[in-house]
């Protein structure tokens, strides 16, 4: 059978549609999520309902999100699913999660085994509501998990790690290898916990800042700081703020680029 179909599905590349197929890492995700009754469940592309099955049988109710008619369609005809579901035709990339929490009345918890073209943009489009979300478990490329968690000093922080550090305790959970899904991945994946934090560590006045600072700062990311945030510091500020100007982007800490951002005025 060509490897590209599985359940008689025929897996479409430009959705990232890669299907778990593997029942312990299956279950192995399910009892990280540990869902339960009372609470707002949304699962980003449930696709041939790996996840959504064994995860709805602990709910009433379960909100999914997926871009693909042809895959919704059979969600919607999927007996196991029990009429549980709330189906949303839609590009999670583009979709108001404050609307669904306010229509639920409670923050949501998300999950996913995302599609590895969009994981990052979806993650930063998360963070953006991370006061109305409680946490979120996503299957991720392991190469995008490490750079999640990786602290300074290492070729692995990059901007992804310090906005997703400002914004949430990061936790591994599980590798996952590419025998595990239809069809099988080139590369490596893990799944991954992220908490947004109640009380963040370090705040910032405006986040819009601390993103153009991170941006600016690792689009150069072999000059020294006094170079790369030449637009927003001169170099007698950096030192004032204890950031030595000799600094790389990659040697500054979360929290100094949280105080790099609070002390910047246009
Ligand atoms: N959850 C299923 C599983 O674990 O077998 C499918 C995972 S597959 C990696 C990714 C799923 O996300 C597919 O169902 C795909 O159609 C859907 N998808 C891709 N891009 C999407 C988007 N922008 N918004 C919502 N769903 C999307």
């Amino acid at each position: 059978m060509n490897n590209r179909v599985h359940q008689g599905h025929f897996a479409r590349k430009r959705f990232g549609q890669n299907f778990l197929h593997d029942d312990y890492i299956i279950e192995s995700i399910v009892s990280a999520i540990q869902p339960t009754k009372d609470q707002a469940l949304v699962e980003i592309g449930p696709g041939l309902a790996a996840l959504t099955i064994p995860v709805s049988e602990q709910l009433d109710h379960l909100t999914v999100i997926e871009i693909d008619r042809d895959l919704a369609e059979r969600l919607k005809q999927n007996p196991l699913l029990n009429n549980k579901l709330t189906i949303i035709e839609q590009d999670a990339l583009t979709f108001d999660f404050y609307k669904l929490a306010d229509e639920l009345g409670k923050p949501l918890r998300v999950f996913g085994n995302l599609p590895y073209n969009i994981s990052t943009p979806l993650m930063f489009h998360l963070f953006e509501y991370a006061n109305k979300i409680v946490d979120m478990h996503f299957m991720l490329q392991k190469e995008v998990v490490t750079r999640l968690v990786a602290a300074p000093n290492s070729k692995d922080y990059g901007r992804l790690s310090v906005m997703a550090q400002y914004y949430c305790q990061i936790i591994p959970v599980l590798e996952v290898p590419p025998t595990s899904f239809k069809p099988a991945p080139k590369v490596d994946s893990a799944v991954v916990k992220l908490i947004p934090y109640q009380e963040k560590p370090y705040k910032v006045s405006d986040v819009k800042v601390l993103s153009r600072i991170t941006t600016e700062a690792f689009n150069q990311r072999r000059k020294t700081i006094r170079n790369s945030l030449s637009n927003m510091f001169t170099v007698e500020q950096l030192v004032a703020l204890d950031i030595a100007p000799s600094l790389r982007a990659e040697n500054l800490t979360v929290e100094q680029y949280c105080i790099l951002a609070n002390s910047w005025k246009e």
